[in-house]
């Protein structure tokens, strides 16, 4: 069997990255201009790897499917992104949200990677303010936190409800500045079809212009992946509609090892599905978890008469409300992670307790909230001032609504948009969707894939957030892994490449690998089938969220198997692509990642049947505890699955790097006491 060499470097776990940084190799400022590298995505991860990779002299080609940089998906995020600033001193630490950071990933990420993200995640907050991201501040002007789930510190810096999008205009903005000074070269509209390999080194990429439909070569001295994750495998998602996970595809086609596939995050604040018809989730910030009580209640016959709209949810008395997360797990309540709050939630309405009419939802409510901070906001007013505002009750309604308004104003209205009800009367309905997945092209310390030159960063890699990641700890990865991180570790590879001259883009790899994208768009144009890409989409995403969703069991997963076989049986039969491939195609670029979901489906629910344990947000039915927690079991699963490809239709290969926990103790994750 391989080995796997994670490459983590010797010494205690607090200086392996200070360490690292003073005894690796580095390129000359002479020889960077020499080197060029190509960036694929220009997400959160993407944008600021290429922009630190120009500022520090390289030549980088940087690549998206949308037409600007800055509608990539990170745009949509929400609720904040962490850091161990301690500004709160509540008790926060670098070894504080490492331990979380781990515990929160139910003790199956790597230690080294994830104690140099919590260090390096006070760098980004500081970069970030530089560059002008308008954080939310104290009336002092010190950054303000709020509370994210499996912490009970507030280490959360945000912006409104906005921070994807405040963070990724800094990182645009870093970004073009190296365009206009010449270092990035911008390939909007692009899209990666293929990696090319020369003597076993990543030296380029073939991509499709989706504007023209041409097939075009790039060539470079190193290509790292920013695409981000394969979440719409189920079809309905909250990510972005052009989030996929083909990159991933193609990388693990040509030898990296794709790792953990089957861990996925159903988030459990989403927008109930409200018909056959839809084809994006929406997600309401896990930050309502913050002032937000969840609850359902506690008779079936109310919820029923709630589900036969005969009651409303303000008809129930506190009394025959169960706060179900407050009553089992009393130590986080509401802030429980994100695995566990979406199995409670589930839980509850698979009981008979769901309130939306299709039984699939809970209550989101804010009337304690709006009360509380009511109160507290018409103490400073004198009787003149709350008697204009219609007396006391009516004053702490309204202050209490602004008060709300100003931490989350803008997810209240997109919910009222959606919905149609206005969440300040009447609690939100909420019920758990795929949202993130932590699975990934498995990389060593250095974010290098299994193969050389080949780098993955952001989203697209497993790395550091094992079986569930915990909220607002993505935006902190892929700006870790683009400022702070990639920049150095890739010199250490590039460092024994300055002799190595330019690609010719005419070198047979490329030739081959050109004919071989042709050969497979040619291959889909002609099946001339009946059935549109969406359709076979949605058909595998029913079987996911059914059989690889938030439970999982043997029986199921071999059922998924066969399904999804079947699946792509009928693809490849009966799928119908209009229009021609030389020229705008958005639904051949639909059904290439389709097909490449297919094969995704299939990786999921290879890896879910082989890990006979439960962790995170992959919960086996048949291994919990009595109190229907997830049970690990250490002994034989404290690994990262690796699978490596072995050709089409045949069994890829699993290879497992062993987890080791040196610096931890592992237990039972426990958000009781
Ligand atoms: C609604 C929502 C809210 C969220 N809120 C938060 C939050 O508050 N805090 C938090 O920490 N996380 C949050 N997340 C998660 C977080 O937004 C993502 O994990 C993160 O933004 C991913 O960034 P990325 O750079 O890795 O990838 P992305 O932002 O997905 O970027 C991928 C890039 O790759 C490009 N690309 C993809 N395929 C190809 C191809 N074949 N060829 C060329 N280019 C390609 C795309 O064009 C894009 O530029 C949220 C996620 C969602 C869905």
């Amino acid at each position: 069997m391989a080995t796997i060499d994670s490459k983590i470097p010797e010494g205690p776990l607090a200086e392996k990255w200070t360490n690292y940084k003073a005894h690796q190799k580095l390129v000359n400022p002479a020889n960077k201009r020499r080197l060029d590298i190509i960036v694929v995505g220009t997400g959160l991860a993407g944008g600021s790897a290429a922009a630190t990779l120009g500022e520090l002299g390289f030549n980088v080609l940087n690549f998206c499917i949308q037409d600007s940089p800055r509608r990539a998906h990170s745009i949509a995020a929400q609720g904040g992104i962490n850091a161990a600033k301690n500004y709160q001193n509540d008790g926060d630490s670098v070894y504080r949200l490492f331990y979380d950071t781990i515990k929160g990933g139910d003790y199956r990420a790597r230690e080294a990677n994830v104690y140099r993200l919590a260090e390096v995640s006070n760098n980004i907050i500081d970069q970030c303010v530089a560059q002008g991201v308008p954080f939310a501040r104290e009336y002092g002007g010190q950054l303000a936190n709020r509370s994210f789930g499996g912490a009970q510190v507030s280490r959360t810096f945000y912006a409104k409800g906005q921070t994807g999008q405040q963070l990724l205009l800094g990182a645009y903005a870093a970004l073009n500045r190296q365009v206009k000074k010449g270092t990035v070269k911008q390939y909007t509209r692009y899209e990666m079809l293929d990696l090319v390999i020369i003597d076993g080194r990543a030296r380029g990429i073939i991509a499709r212009n989706l504007v023209t439909g041409e097939i075009e070569r790039f060539a470079a001295h190193a290509v790292v992946i920013a695409t981000g994750g394969y979440g719409n495998v189920y079809f309905l998602s909250t990510n972005a509609m052009a989030s996929n996970g083909s990159v991933a595809v193609q990388c693990y086609h040509k030898g990296a090892y794709f790792a953990n596939p089957a861990y996925a995050q159903i988030h459990p604040t989403c927008i109930p599905v409200h018909g056959e018809f839809q084809s994006k989730l929406t997600l309401m910030s896990e930050s309502l978890r913050n002032d937000g009580r969840i609850w359902v209640p506690k008779k079936k016959e109310d919820a029923a008469a709630i589900r036969a709209g005969k009651l409303k949810p303000t008809d129930i008395k506190e009394e025959d409300r169960d706060y179900y997360l407050e009553r089992r797990y009393p130590a986080f309540g509401n802030l429980v992670p994100r695995d566990v709050a979406s199995r409670a939630a589930k839980e509850r309405c698979d009981a008979g307790y769901g309130v939306s009419p299709s039984g699939y939802a809970v209550y989101l409510d804010f009337k304690e909230s709006i009360e509380r901070l009511g109160k507290q906001a018409i103490q400073g007013l004198d009787h003149h001032e709350i008697e204009k505002l219609g007396g006391e009750a009516a004053a702490i309604q309204k202050k209490g609504k602004e008060a709300v308004a100003s931490r989350y104003g803008n997810l209240f209205q997109m919910y009222e948009k959606i919905v149609d009800q206005n969440p300040y009367e009447t609690p939100m309905m909420i019920y758990p969707a795929s949202h993130y997945t932590m699975g990934g092209i498995w990389v060593d310390y250095e974010l290098m894939t299994s193969i050389p030159g080949l780098f993955a960063i952001g989203e697209a890699n497993f790395s550091d957030h094992g079986a569930n990641r915990l909220g607002a700890s993505a935006l902190m990865q892929g700006l870790a892994d683009g400022y702070f991180v990639l920049p150095y570790t890739i010199q250490n590879y590039l460092s024994d490449q300055i002799q190595v001259p330019r690609f010719s883009t005419d070198l047979p790899e490329f030739v081959e690998a050109e004919k071989a994208v042709k050969a497979r768009i040619a291959r889909l144009m002609n099946i001339k089938g009946k059935r549109s890409v969406d359709s076979i989409h949605k058909e595998l995403g029913h079987i996911m969220v059914e059989y690889v969703g938030m439970g999982r069991n043997k029986a199921g997963l071999e059922t998924a198997l066969k399904k999804i076989d079947e699946v792509k049986k009928e693809f490849y039969t009966n799928v119908r692509i209009p229009g021609e491939a030389n020229t705008l195609n958005v639904e051949l670029e639909k059904a290439l990642r389709v097909e490449d979901f297919l094969e995704i489906g299939k990786l999921m629910a290879l890896d879910a049947l082989n890990r006979e344990e439960s962790c995170g947000g992959h919960f086996r039915e048949e291994y919990q505890t009595e109190d229907g927690e997830a049970k690990r079991d250490d002994e034989h699963f404290m690994y990262v699955s690796c699978w490596k490809y072995q050709g089409e239709d045949k069994k890829p290969e699993l290879l497992k790097e062993e987890l080791k926990y040196e610096a931890i103790k592992v237990q039972q994750r426990n958000y009781k006491k």
